[in-house]
């Protein structure tokens, strides 16, 4: 039996304020987009403080979740507001890219750099032809006016094992917020899971959908090839 071709891998872009806003936003569901087969780029704005200790944490969860590069953008924490340079800076990637979908912050976050970020990216993405969504609050996150709507769950539950991990390779900021700032990542995973029937679940905000919003058919692809295999090796018992 000939194995299905594989489908051209569909590039994903997945801006963060901050080196580990996308592990606690989104970790499960890029290591199951990264596993079906697509090239998952992860975006970090700025970087606020020591830096390299930073870097090699967002490398190492990055690593664990799968993605094909982490792009550390060349903004400092100040110059990241929603202007003419963070702008020009998204679109450059935006431009090189080319993404399917991408993932931001979502645009009523307590965190100034989270805002300004997806009001650069909506900006950036203004002309384009490719699906934006938006991750819920970061954890730690205040309170805000507006009440996030969960209008896409994603299941995560064969992933929620990768997300702690890239969650806790963040190491320097174990310390800061506390061992239960993990558990309430995992609590919020598993509140969302249980209201799609799933053990963990992520959940998104559409801003806007341009066309194919499949993005794990790679996962359909994988299971035929399983079949192939289980296929072949019965024919040899024959
Ligand atoms: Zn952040």
């Amino acid at each position: 039996m000939s194995q299905a071709p594989a489908a051209e891998p569909k590039i994903i872009v997945v801006f963060g304020a901050h080196p580990d806003d996308v592990e606690i936003g989104m970790a499960g569901t890029i290591a199951r987009l990264a596993q079906a087969g697509n090239d998952v780029y992860v975006c970090v704005a700025t970087v606020p403080d020591n830096r390299e200790q930073r870097m090699a944490e967002a490398r190492e969860a990055g690593r664990i979740m799968g993605v094909k590069d982490i792009l550390f953008m060349p903004l400092k924490s100040l110059d990241l507001g929603y202007n003419r340079k963070s702008i020009g800076t998204i679109d450059g990637i935006v431009h090189d890219l080319a993404p399917h979908s991408i993932f931001t912050h979502w645009i009523e976050d307590s965190h100034q750099d989270h805002v300004n970020l997806t009001r650069c990216v909506i900006a950036a993405t203004r002309k384009n032809h490719f699906n934006v969504y938006m991750y819920e609050q970061t954890i730690p996150g205040g309170i805000t006016p507006a009440a996030f709507r969960a209008q896409y769950l994603i299941d995560i539950t064969g992933f929620i094992d990768k997300k702690m991990d890239s969650v806790r390779a963040h190491a320097s900021q174990i310390g800061r917020n506390g061992d239960w700032w993990i558990e309430g990542i995992r609590g919020r995973a598993m509140y969302r899971g249980y209201q799609m029937r799933a053990r963990y679940a992520e959940a998104f905000e559409i801003i806007k959908i341009s066309g194919d919003t499949d993005l794990f058919s790679g996962e359909h692809e994988q299971s035929i090839a399983r079949l192939s295999e289980a296929d072949s090796e019965f024919a040899i018992l024959e």
